[in-house]
């Protein structure tokens, strides 16, 4: 079922996804070669709790940590280690967040000093998007609009999207329904109504889309070895459109 929040209830999830977004916002001056993955996260841990909220992640079906850190080849679901960041690598870093019972959920991709112009044009291409789906939740729409924006998108320039993992509904659960897929035929699935919440979250890798999980039961890598990234929003579609609620104060 496909819940419709209240202004009440969007105002909590709203609260949970700024602090996920302050968050990435702290741990994005911190990503620099020289630190390790295990660092960021208790930085992490640190900042939510001060907050008065709870890591969403940790504890979640087992997962160990407050973050997801996946570096380069790895799409999503990484587990942060002792592994030291090294000039010219992407990583994603994808954090929730529970406050009075509501979640909140982002993720981003970021550059670890200088990396090349192609991790560079993934992390431009993955961005853009998140925010042409976020553009398609619009009452009256239907969930897999999203997806084939997102696909009609990135697939033209040659990327392809991870498929096994999807985006969801959030709100008094990290995952709800409906799931948004990343790709898709327009008009099909839920119709979209004001005062649902959803979670997009495109993977898009620059190789093949094959995907396959290691034997930590985590992380997600890509077959080829090619790079991936991620990027994700909690919004909250409105009667005019879609709100973001994890948006940076950094650069909007
Ligand atoms: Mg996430
Ligand atoms: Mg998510």
């Amino acid at each position: 079922m496909v819940r419709v929040r209240t202004e009440r209830e969007i105002n909590y999830i709203a609260e949970s996804a700024q602090i996920v977004a302050d968050t990435l916002d702290m741990l994005s001056a911190k990503v620099k070669s020289g630190i390790s993955l295990l660092e960021l996260d208790m930085l992490a841990e640190k900042f939510i709790r001060s907050q008065d909220a709870i890591p969403a992640f940790k504890g979640y079906m087992g997962f160990p940590a407050t973050l997801c850190i996946s570096v380069d080849d790895e799409v999503v679901h990484g587990i942060p280690s002792d592994n030291i960041l090294e000039d010219g690598q992407i990583v994603g870093i994808d954090c929730g967040a529970v406050r009075n019972g509501y979640y909140g959920d982002s993720a981003r991709t970021f550059a670890v000093g200088n990396i090349s112009n192609e991790d560079k044009e993934l992390i431009e291409t993955t961005q853009e998007a998140l925010y042409r789906g976020i553009k398609k939740a619009v009452p009256g729409n239907y969930v897999s609009d999203i997806g084939h924006a997102i696909q009609s998108y990135v697939e033209p320039k040659g990327y392809a999207i991870v498929r096994e993992l999807v985006g969801h509904g959030i709100g008094t659960n990290l995952h709800e329904d409906p799931q948004v897929p990343n790709y898709g035929d327009p008009g099909m699935g839920v119709l979209l109504k004001e005062g649902m919440c959803l979670a997009i979250e495109p993977m898009i890798n620059i190789g093949s889309r094959e995907v396959y999980t290691l034997d930590d039961g985590w992380t997600v890598k890509t077959k080829d070895g090619f790079n991936s990234a991620h990027f994700e929003h909690t919004i909250a579609i409105r009667e005019d459109g879609p709100q973001v609620l994890s948006g940076s104060k950094l650069n909007g």
